[in-house]
C-alpha cells in the first residue's frame, strides 16, 4: 500500500517565542532552527521579519537548511495596496523559502478587530498571496480563529480559505487560535473543508487550551488534513501549541499512522527526539518535564516490584513503545516499595553485574530503605543512587576531601539606602598532598558555596569545567521543629547528559552541600578521572 505524505510545520521560533518569559536571542534561534532541521521537520517558521530586531536579523541572510525556512506576517492592510504596505514589504524581502500569512477568517473579527468589510479582507488575502508568489515564495495562509469563525459563519470562513487556495497558496492552515475547539468538532469541520479544498493543501494549527492540541491535530489528519503545525515541547502562549515531540513518535510508531503516512523524520532522527526536547529546555534554562510523554524521565519508569520483574522478562509487557526508539531509557525505580528485582535491574543498567544472592545486595537494599525513611528519595536522584551503590560495592575513589567550609550571609544597607544581602563562602579542600583554599561570593549562600567548591579542584578541575547546575529544588519534609530539608540538584555537562543528586539534613546548607558533592563526584566518576 502506498503511503501518503504528511508534512510537519514547526513554529517554536514564532508562536513558541510568544510564550511568557521566553526571549530567544539570535544565536538561540539559529541553534533551534538547526536542531529542528536535523530532526527533519518540513518547515521551520522562524519569526516575524520587521516586527523586532532579532527576527529581522534572522531573515537578513539566507539560512541554509533542508527544511523550508518560513517567514510569518500579516496580509496587506485594508485600504492599502500591496506596494504601499511596509509590513508586507519587509515580509516579501525576507530571505525565506516560504511565507506564512495570517488573516482573519471570522467575519466578527473582520468587522471588530480589523474594522473593514468582508470583501476587503478577501481581497487582501488574494493580493498578498499573489504578491508573495510573484516573489517566488511558497505561500501558506494561517486562517486565524477558523473554527470559531466557521461555527459563526461557515460560508465566510470557507471563502477566506478558498481565496488563498484559488490564488495558488500551497497550504491553507486552519487555526484553532483560542484553543477551545474539541476533537470531534475539529474532525467534522476539517472534513467539511476538505470537500472544498483538497486535504493535501490543508493544515491544522491547534492550541492546547483544553489540553487536546495533540488530539485535535490527529482529528484533523483523520478528516483529511495533511500538514500539522506545532512546537517543540508544546511551547506557546497561554497553554501552548500542539506538541510535536508527542506527535512525531505517534506518527512514526503507532500502526494507524505509521502504516498510512510518510513523514520527513527518519528513524535515526526519531532516536534523537528526546535530545531535541531537552536541548530546547536547556536553551530556555528550564527543567525538563519529567512526565512528558515519550521523552520524559518518567515516561518509561516503573515502580512496583511485581511490574519490575515482568519488565525484566519482557519489556513489552508494560511499555507501549520501546523507549530507545525515541532516545529515552527504561527506568526501574529504586524505592521503598521495590524489591530485589528493581535493584538488580538498576544495577545492571549502570553496569554492575551482581548475583541475586550476593549479600551485598541485601546491604544495599537495607541502606536505601533506611535512607528513604529519613527523607532521601533515590527514585529521582539517579546519580546519588549510583554513587551509593558504587560506594557499597567499594568502587568510588576518594578524589578529594572538603576539610572545612564556611558560609556567611550579611545583610546591610548599601550606599543607595537599599537593603541588600551578600553571601560569601570559603572552602578548604585537600586533593592528594595539596591543600586548596577558595573563596567566592554568590547571590545566595548555596550559590556562593557552589562557586567556591568548584573554583579549584587542583588536578581534577579540568574534569568538571563542563559541569553545570540546571535546577535546584528544596522541599521541607516535616513541619515544626522536626523539619528536614531535602535538596535535589539537577546537573548537566558538555555531553548533554543530565543527572540528579540529593542531600537531606535539618540544615539546608548541609543538604545542599551533600547534593553538590555528589554531583561533582558523579561527574568525576563519569569522566573517568583517575583516583
Ligand atoms: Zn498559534
Amino acid at each position: 500500500m502506498s503511503r501518503e505524505r504528511l508534512y510537519l510545520f514547526d513554529t517554536t521560533l514564532r508562536d513558541g517565542a510568544q510564550t511568557n518569559g521566553v526571549d530567544f536571542t539570535l544565536a538561540d534561534k539559529i541553534a533551534i532552527a538547526r536542531m529542528l532541521d536535523e530532526l527533519g521537520v518540513d518547515y521551520v517558521e522562524a519569526g516575524y521579519p520587521g516586527a523586532n530586531p532579532t527576527d529581522t536579523s534572522f531573515f537578513a541572510e539566507k539560512r541554509p537548511a533542508q527544511a523550508k525556512i518560513t517567514a510569518f506576517g500579516m496580509t496587506r492592510r485594508p485600504g492599502r495596496s500591496t506596494s504601499n504596505d511596509p509590513g508586507l514589504a519587509a515580509l516579501l524581502d525576507a530571505q525565506a523559502d516560504a511565507i506564512c500569512f495570517v488573516a482573519k477568517s471570522w467575519d466578527y473579527h473582520v468587522r471588530v478587530a480589523l474594522e473593514t468589510t468582508d470583501e476587503e479582507n478577501l481581497a487582501s488575502i488574494r493580493d498578498s498571496v499573489r504578491a508573495a508568489k510573484a516573489k517566488g515564495r511558497e505561500v501558506l495562509l494561517d486562517c486565524e480563529h477558523f473554527f470559531d469563525g466557521y461555527k459563526a459563519n461557515p460560508a465566510y470562513a470557507l471563502a477566506c480559505a478558498k481565496a488563498a487556495y484559488d490564488e495558488g497558496a500551497r497550504w491553507v492552515v486552519l487555526c484553532d487560535t483560542n484553543g477551545g475547539t474539541l476533537p470531534h468538532e475539529v474532525e467534522k469541520i476539517v472534513g467539511e473543508v476538505c470537500k472544498q479544498i483538497p486535504g493535501d493543501h490543508v493544515g491544522i494549527h491547534a492550541h492546547n487550551d483544553t489540553e487536546q492540541a495533540v488530539a485535535n491535530s490527529f482529528a484533523a489528519v483523520r478528516a483529511g488534513a495533511r500538514q500539522i503545525q506545532g512546537t517543540l515541547n508544546g511551547l506557546g502562549e497561554r497553554c501552548g501549541n500542539a506538541n510535536l515531540v508527542s506527535i512525531i513518535p505517534t506518527l512514526k510508531l503507532k500502526a494507524e499512522y505509521a502504516g498510512k503516512f510518510d513523514i520527513c523524520v527518519s528513524d535515526a532522527a526519531l532516536g534523537h527526539i528526546a535530545r531535541a526536547s531537552h536541548g530546547l529546555d536547556d536553551i530556555l534554562n528550564r527543567a525538563a518535564d519529567r512526565h512528558a510523554p515519550y521523552v520524559g524521565e518518567s515516561a518509561f519508569a516503573t515502580k512496583a516490584g511485581i511490574h519490575a520483574s515482568a519488565i525484566i522478562k519482557d519489556p513489552a509487557t508494560y511499555e507501549h513503545v520501546p523507549p530507545e526508539r525515541v532516545g529515552n531509557k527504561r527506568k526501574l525505580l529504586v524505592s521503598d516499595q521495590s524489591g530485589r528485582s528493581n535493584l538488580l535491574a538498576e544495577l545492571d543498567r549502570i553496569g554492575f553485574a551482581i548475583d541475586r544472592d550476593d549479600p551485598r545486595l541485601s546491604r544495599l537494599l537495607d541502606e536505601v530503605k533506611e535512607r528513604e525513611a529519613i527523607g532521601y528519595a533515590y527514585e529521582t536522584a539517579d546519580a546519588s543512587f549510583e554513587l551509593l551503590a558504587r560506594r557499597l560495592l567499594g568502587k568510588v575513589p576518594r578524589y578529594f576531601d572538603v576539610e572545612k567550609f564556611d558560609v556567611s550571609v550579611e545583610q546591610r544597607i548599601n550606599a543607595k539606602g537599599e537593603r541588600v544581602s551578600v553571601s560569601m563562602a570559603v572552602v578548604k579542600v585537600r586533593v592528594g598532598d595539596e591543600l586548596l583554599i577558595s573563596a567566592a561570593e554568590g547571590n545566595g549562600p548555596v550559590n556562593a558555596l557552589d562557586v567556591a567548591l568548584r573554583k579549584d579542584l587542583g588536578k581534577y578541575q579540568s574534569y568538571i569545567t563542563g559541569l553545570e547546575l540546571t535546577d535546584y529544588r528544596v522541599r521541607i519534609l516535616n513541619a515544626g521543629t522536626e523539619a528536614v530539608t531535602r535538596v535535589l540538584i539537577e546537573s548537566a555537562d558538555e555531553t548533554g547528559d543530565h543527572w540528579t543528586t540529593i542531600g537531606v539534613s535539618s540544615n539546608i546548607i548541609d543538604a545542599s552541600f551533600q547534593a553538590l558533592m555528589d554531583s561533582i563526584v558523579y561527574k568525576l566518576v563519569k569522566s573517568g578521572a583517575p583516583a
